[in-house]
């Protein structure tokens, strides 16, 4: 019997316990606890209390209150769906309490926009000598852009050379702007300054000033602008041989130009200021003033594109491959009632969750979604709504270093 607890109900995890839901062979009971109770029963409801056994209110920023919560439902896999400022009090507490771990985003120190993996590779010794298992960054990118890298390495690569991670979103959801995921935790990422991996150095660009215009499958043209991503911190180490790695997002015109008057007037800022008598920091006060990712969803048309460009070697001869998925906005909603943004991150939460809890990928310590086997990965993706594609490329759509 296997019990799950998941922590956060915003839009990526009404999307991955709706998928638990459904898979009771992998998932017998769960739990569901977030900071804002009601949204947690709102989910229960939906779903049904003979799946969403119980739910509580929680604030994860508190080991000792998520350690209490564990020591009372007893799972054998907590799936942090909060956010990245919460990883370190959720793996404090899974380690005190020898829980297994699960997260799509790595931590952030909420006063530094700060993205790297050093925090959380760090507990490697201490979950290997308690005997449980963490494993990071299972949403789509991080998450399948990395199993996609180790599944072209393990059967059409002899050495990997160049990698380029590619995320379109081709949709349209109607608003002047707003953004897919939470709007805090997004800005900060997409303003920071860009960074790529290139002949053993990263380098730095300023922000969004490096620009591609690809063509994207099933979508078209798309304009795509160099930044930096976490898995390419992880996939660099895991894999190298690389040469260079980057990773390349779109944004429309009308969304450059929100975001630069946006940062021009101070909206952005992580710096507190002083508001009527109290602090407040503005990118929080700018997310409540957003549309909330989830109400996007009705009504969202298109697509996302998002994959990976792979060069390298094989039998001695260089080639390129794309692989990737598209996920259509309405069917998710029509599916789950969430846009691809959500559905993209919560699937394969929920299909990391169940290979751990199988143990088809389960051994004691901290890891990236690209040091286990893609295989058994990569055939749950096309059975729960996320099919991929792999084109060989005639050539690559990016230059040479
Ligand atoms: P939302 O803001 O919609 O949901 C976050 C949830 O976490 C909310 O329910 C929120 O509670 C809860 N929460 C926040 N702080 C706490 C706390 N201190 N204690 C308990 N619960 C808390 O975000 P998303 O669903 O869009 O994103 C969830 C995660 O997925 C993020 O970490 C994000 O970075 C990651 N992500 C990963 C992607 C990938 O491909 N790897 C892509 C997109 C997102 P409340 O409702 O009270 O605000």
């Amino acid at each position: 019997m296997s019990r799950v607890l998941i922590i956060g109900a915003g839009g990526v995890a009404s999307v991955t316990i709706k998928k638990c839901a459904r898979l009771p062979e992998f998932f017998d009971e769960i739990y569901l606890a977030s900071r804002t109770l009601s949204k947690c029963e709102a989910l229960q409801q939906e779903i049904g209390e003979d799946r969403v056994k119980a739910v509580y209110a929680v604030d994860a920023d508190k080991a000792s209150e998520v350690e209490a919560l564990i020591v009372k439902i007893k799972p054998d896999l907590v799936i942090n769906l909060a956010l990245p400022y919460q990883d370190l009090p959720i793996m404090d507490a899974c380690l005190a309490t020898k829980t297994d771990y699960l997260d799509t985003a790595n931590y952030e120190p909420k006063d530094e926009a700060k993205f790297e993996y050093s925090w959380q590779w760090a507990y490697q010794e201490r979950f290997e000598k308690a005997g449980i298992m963490a494993l990071l960054g299972s949403g789509f990118d991080p998450g399948v852009t990395n199993v996609y890298t180790a599944y072209a390495a393990k059967h059409y690569f002899d050495e990997i050379h160049y990698l380029d991670i590619v995320d379109c979103n081709g949709g349209d959801h109607g608003q002047a702007f707003a953004t897919n995921f939470n709007p805090e935790i997004n800005i900060r990422e997409i303003t920071q300054r860009g960074r790529y991996y290139e002949n053993g150095e990263w380098k730095e660009t300023d922000p969004l000033s490096v620009r591609e215009d690809l063509d994207y499958q099933n979508i078209g043209v798309r304009a795509s602008y160099l930044m930096f991503h976490e898995e390419l911190e992880s996939l660099v180490k895991h894999f190298p041989t690389i040469k260079r790695a980057r990773f390349w997002m779109t944004f429309g015109e009308a969304y450059l130009t929100h975001l630069r008057v946006l940062e021009g007037i101070g909206m952005t800022s992580i710096e507190p200021i002083e508001f009527q008598g109290q602090q407040i920091v503005p990118l929080e006060f700018l997310k409540a003033v957003l549309p909330n990712p989830g109400s996007l969803a009705d009504g969202y048309t298109g697509k996302t594109c998002i994959g990976t460009y792979i060069t390298g070697i094989k039998d001695g001869k260089e080639k390129t491959i794309f692989i990737y998925n598209n996920c259509d906005h309405a069917a998710c909603f029509e599916e789950v009632g969430a846009q691809a943004v959500s559905y993209t991150t919560g699937v394969p939460a929920m299909i990391g969750a169940a290979l751990m809890l199988d143990k088809t990928w389960h051994k004691p310590g901290v890891w990236n979604m690209e040091q286990f086997d893609p295989d058994p990965f990569m055939t749950l993706l096309n059975e729960h709504g996320l099919p991929w594609q792999v084109i060989e490329c005639d050539e690559s759509p990016f230059k040479p270093a």
